[in-house]
């Protein structure tokens, strides 16, 4: 094909795909072509390849799609938690003094911090990653973010309304107005997405109703944070905007559930146009049921088009706060995913096993359902076809786990048991 190397995975002894009707075969291997899964099969019938990897029984996976979090900032809040796990109460204004530093920060320092924190997440597994701004609040600040973090990942997010800076005291109207005009003017060119944090000492539904759909006319795709302190009648408001995902969603009110798991239908299966997003780097036609890739095209293996609910065990573990009941949310057909929401302030993780752990012993998972949240629930969450699963046409990012099986990832929590990333099929 095209003359491009391949690269035989083989002995691998549980891998998952996310197939539908085969998520996981045992005794399998791969074939890696120009970054992308170019075929699948068992281990036994495998075909010549130009270079090999012995997976010597392990488990593969694949890579983790991080779809929340905000990996540029400066400094750090470890008196904050100190104080937290003291007694005290977590409460969303700690972001301004976030903001204070970062904005004092050079852009040198601000790259740094944000590659040393995606560095992280990559030896734990983490091949995709979403990052928002929202610790400049001001329009030169938010976009000197933005920019520092699409130059790391196409998954950039205007957070603009993360919450209302300290010199907007008292003059929320106009700060709103600025994000939604000059903000988001200056922004939209960095970001693929537009979020609102939606709480009690953030911004309310109104001014978030505001804000996204400035944005969504924009061409930007909207997410939302809510239900995290409290119910919050943001997550109607995301699904009624089609955003992408719901991101928290600890607290939720009467209907959110039928809400959440009836956005797909509203939505249109395959759809992913609503709110503006486009399908995404990886869109194409389905691929499935095929054992050779077609060259250039990813398959679409959902089709999912509504909204996500993202949980994010590791702000309840950091803020030791009641966990999600992820179990009512599968259990009505809401689609879930898993992100770390690495921040300074509730949740100072880049471990994507760390979450996946959380959600199996805390949140009523089981370890295929987190493991599928953490993949494909993110990548429906930043509606990528092309991540997220390892069926033929997928972009070949692929997890080695020193397991045999994934269940290990909650089973010995807290052990590195990532043994190998590939990253569009090249090796880390
Ligand atoms: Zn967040």
């Amino acid at each position: 094909m095209g003359g491009a190397v391949s690269t035989l995975v083989e002995n691998i002894a549980l891998l998952v795909t996310h197939e539908p009707g085969r998520a996981e075969r045992h005794g399998a291997a791969i074939v890696i072509e120009a970054g992308r899964i170019a075929w699948v099969g068992d281990s036994a019938d495998a075909p010549d390849a130009d270079t090999r990897i012995d997976a010597g029984g392990r488990c593969a996976v694949p890579g983790f799609v991080d779809s929340h979090s905000h990996l540029v900032f400066a400094g750090d809040r470890a008196a904050e938690f100190e104080a937290r796990m003291a007694g005290r109460r977590y409460e969303a204004g700690g972001i301004r003094s976030t903001v204070a530093v970062t904005r004092e920060a050079s852009d040198a320092q601000l790259l740094a911090g944000a590659r040393r924190r995606l560095a992280e997440m990559r030896v734990q597994g983490t091949t995709t990653v979403e990052i928002k701004s929202g610790y400049g609040l001001s329009v030169e600040q938010e976009a000197r973010i933005l920019a520092i973090a699409r130059s790391l990942t196409p998954e950039t997010t205007f957070l603009g309304a993360h919450v209302l800076p300290a010199e907007y005291a008292g003059r929320r109207d106009d700060y709103v107005e600025l994000v939604a005009g000059p903000m988001l003017d200056a922004c939209a060119p960095h970001a693929r997405w537009i979020d609102v944090f939606i709480d009690d000492g953030a911004f309310s539904v109104d001014e978030a109703r505001r804000i996204l759909l400035a944005g969504i006319a924009r061409g930007l795709g909207a997410r939302v944070h809510a239900g995290q302190l409290g119910p919050s009648a943001g997550i109607r408001l995301a699904v009624e905007l089609g955003a992408a995902s719901v991101d928290h969603c600890t607290f939720l009110a009467d209907g959110d559930i039928e809400a959440l798991a009836g956005s797909g239908a509203a939505s249109g299966a395959g759809s992913a146009s609503r709110g503006g997003v486009p399908t995404g780097p990886g869109g194409g036609r389905s691929g499935q049921g095929g054992t050779t890739a077609v060259p250039g095209e990813a398959p679409v293996l959902s089709g999912w088009g509504g909204t996500v609910a993202t949980l994010l065990p590791a702000v309840e573990f950091s803020t030791r706060s009641p966990y999600p009941d992820a179990r009512r949310l599968l259990d009505a057909g809401v689609h879930v995913a898993l992100a770390t929401d690495c921040n300074p302030g509730s949740s100072y993780t880049t471990s994507i096993p760390f979450c996946i752990a959380l959600a199996v012993r805390e949140m009523g998972m089981t370890p295929a359902e987190a493991l599928r949240a953490a993949t494909l629930g993110g990548a429906e969450a930043l509606r990528r076809a092309d991540v997220g699963h390892l069926t033929v046409g997928a972009t070949a990012d692929v997890v080695l786990l020193d397991a045999p099986s994934y269940v290990h990832l909650a089973y010995r929590p807290g052990v590195p048991l990532v043994h190998r990333v590939l990253a569009s099929g090249a090796q880390q």
